[in-house]
């Protein structure tokens, strides 16, 4: 078959590789998709980096081609193939269920005990073309560049923490500005937030949460800023309705745990690197605070919202930097300085 640009992980130490290698096979199950755009996510830059994720997760699956955030275009299907055609513009669930163990069969696809995860467990999107299971992909409105639309699963995962319990006339508190909590900011005021309070240690990170919309913006990093005290003074003392953590970070849990109003909601979607002390019993049972873990999208509920989302969020303004497929060590170069918030490539 054909030969195709593709980014493998090969070695497992930092760094990529980029090589020919043939244009997927697909099964009768899978479409073929001509991938026009792929994002850069912070999985992969775990992977690029080989840290200690990488390494306990991915070590089995070298070689592979990596990456996960696309949208493209459907130039093949197999025989089985339903619901999507042949010229549909697709992004894709990265959750590939198995649909036949408990979770699958109570409505819990996004938790299933058999997951495989694409450009994980599976070969990926960096590349000209990417084989999917017909049920993973989702069709995009064409009107949306694929640029844009390929950063769609960030917003996916903003839209099932946020839209985890009530929102509307709520004070909401969001720790960690990266794309899904900028994301996360810009729904809440969406769905009628009333206050929507984002906390990060990046100056640059919380213009980006001002521009969809936060209220207030605190740097806890800047000397002399307590955000505690910040969050109590913006809620009269009262704390936040709801905290969405999505920092991974064991201070942010505690600060939000904390600012969070007796009764409140916690949806936690950070990926912590070591367990977390906190305290239970006067944080959370005596103040009667429910907690949430949230993983991934819901399957496919999740979708559907983002859907009625995206044409008004402004996903494009998240997208900082776009380069060719080829040119991925930039990208890569970008995010490692922190510089940018996604990084799109194009084939
Ligand atoms: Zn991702
Ligand atoms: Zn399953």
């Amino acid at each position: 078959m054909e030969n195709m640009l593709s980014v493998w992980k090969t070695k497992p130490k930092e760094g990529l590789e980029i090589k020919g290698a043939p244009v997927p096979n697909i099964s009768d199950d899978e479409v073929l998709v001509k991938v026009r755009a792929a994002s850069i996510c912070g999985t992969d830059l775990h992977i690029y980096k080989w840290g200690p994720w990488a390494q306990e997760r991915i070590s089995g699956n070298l070689p592979y081609i990596f990456g996960h955030e696309v949208s493209g275009e459907i130039v093949d299907a197999g025989k089985n193939v339903k619901g999507v055609s042949l010229g549909d513009h697709v992004s894709a669930e990265t959750h590939i269920s198995c649909g036949y163990c408990p979770q699958c069969r109570t409505c819990r696809e996004h938790i299933c005990d058999n997951v495989k995860i694409l450009g994980v467990d599976t070969n990926g999107a960096f590349a000209e073309y990417i084989a999917i299971p017909y049920r993973n992909a989702w069709v995009n409105d064409k009107g949306i560049p694929h640029w844009v639309a390929c950063a769609q699963e960030p917003l996916g995962n903003a839209v099932h923490t946020v839209f985890d319990g009530e929102v509307a006339g709520k004070t909401v508190s969001i720790f960690g500005m990266g794309p899904i909590g900028v994301c996360a900011a810009g729904l809440c005021k969406l769905a009628g937030a009333d206050k929507v309070i984002a906390v990060d240690m990046n100056e640059e990170r919380l213009k980006f949460a001002k521009d969809f919309g936060a209220d207030l913006a605190i740097n806890s990093g800047e000397e002399g800023v307590d955000a505690k005290k910040e969050i109590m003074d913006a809620t009269n003392g009262l704390g936040a309705d709801v905290f969405l953590e999505m920092a991974g970070a064991s201070g942010a849990l505690r600060q939000g745990l904390e600012t969070l109003r007796p009764g409140g909601r916690a949806s936690i979607l950070g990926i912590f690197p070591k367990p977390v002390e906190i305290d239970v019993t006067n944080d959370i049972v005596f103040r009667g605070i429910s907690i949430n873990g949230i993983n991934g999208r819901k399957m496919f509920d999740t979708w559907y919202k983002a859907k009625s989302f995206l044409p008004k969020i402004g996903l494009e303004r998240l997208v900082t930097h776009r380069f060719r497929l080829s040119e991925i060590e930039k990208g890569f170069g970008v995010l490692l300085k922190k510089e940018g918030m996604k990084v799109v490539l194009e084939p």
